[in-house]
């Protein structure tokens, strides 16, 4: 199985505009962070996980050409505004593309790209198919998709969003979550860590999760609470990703980072042994 990190920036992407921080103004490339998003390739499918705002560049930039289906694991823009992209994809394979999330995930695609889902498909449009989930294990292919439950928070303390990882053989994959649950969030300093959701994660050779700042913050995992998790899971390896200019330069902060962390790198191929 491999693994391309196609974007490991938060939802601004690095550099932002405007800003003149160390970070943003890094020649380091590893500073560059296109928005969040991976492809996952496992006994002979592409599996994508979300199409954000940078999806065309990110198809091009690693020579993607085919896609067998696409996991959503939420509706917020930097995971899907870019998901009329995969038109050539279509008209390269001939066939629609599945995708795959919530019901209510899929029903705000189907909001948002309503020409794509109009009864007369206008041409042109991209060929989709919307296939609601529920957190229980399903099947693309030969592939065993399991979704985990993760929180995140949408407002401060207020709203709080249920979204999905995914678990694929022993990588997994987990981005925007502030709780490895769908519990509520009580206060900035608690992070909700089901034992469903643990025991879905153990034996893994490969973890991606989410590692924002420093600091905490009401919807995302700050690096200190994406280090305990990690010590709790214990992969093998992980990779950190929807990272924001906050965490600091990549050189700096892979020094602080435990042996078996790393700061994901945008374009990265990352190989895992799953026989
Ligand atoms: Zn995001
Ligand atoms: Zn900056
Ligand atoms: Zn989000």
């Amino acid at each position: 199985m491999k693994i391309r990190l196609l974007g490991t920036g938060t939802s601004q992407g690095i550099p932002i505009i405007g800003c003149h921080c160390p970070v943003c103004t890094s020649n380091d490339v590893r500073d560059h962070r296109l928005r969040t998003s991976a492809l996952v390739n496992v006994d002979g499918l592409n599996i994508l996980i979300d199409t954000g705002p940078d999806l065309r560049y990110q198809l091009l930039r690693s020579g993607t050409t085919r896609l067998d289906a696409v996991l959503f694991t939420h509706e917020h823009k930097d995971h899907t505004a870019g998901l009329d992209d995969v038109r050539p994809i279509n008209f390269l394979m001939k066939q629609p593309l599945n995708l795959y999330g919530l019901p209510r995930v899929m029903r705000s695609i189907e909001r948002d790209f309503s020409y794509a889902f109009a009864e007369e498909h206008y041409p042109g449009a991209p060929i989709l198919n919307t296939n609601d989930i529920e957190p229980e294990p399903f099947k693309i292919g030969k592939v065993e998709i399991i979704p985990i439950k993760l929180m995140h928070s949408s407002q401060r303390m207020a709203k709080q969003l249920p979204i999905l990882g995914y678990r694929i053989k022993n990588f997994a994959y987990i981005t925007d979550a502030r709780g490895i649950s769908w519990n509520e969030i009580p206060d900035i300093a608690t992070v909700p860590f089901s034992p469903s959701e643990k025991a879905k994660l153990k034996g893994l050779d490969t973890l991606v999760i989410n590692a924002l700042r420093r600091e905490e913050h009401y919807s995302h995992l700050s690096l200190p609470q994406t280090l305990s998790i990690i010590e709790q899971i214990q992969p093998r390896r992980a990779y950190l990703t929807h990272i924001s200019h906050h965490l600091g330069l990549y050189e700096e902060v892979m020094k602080e980072l435990p042996q078996n962390v790393f700061l994901g790198i945008d374009n990265q191929l990352i190989d895992i042994d799953d026989d």
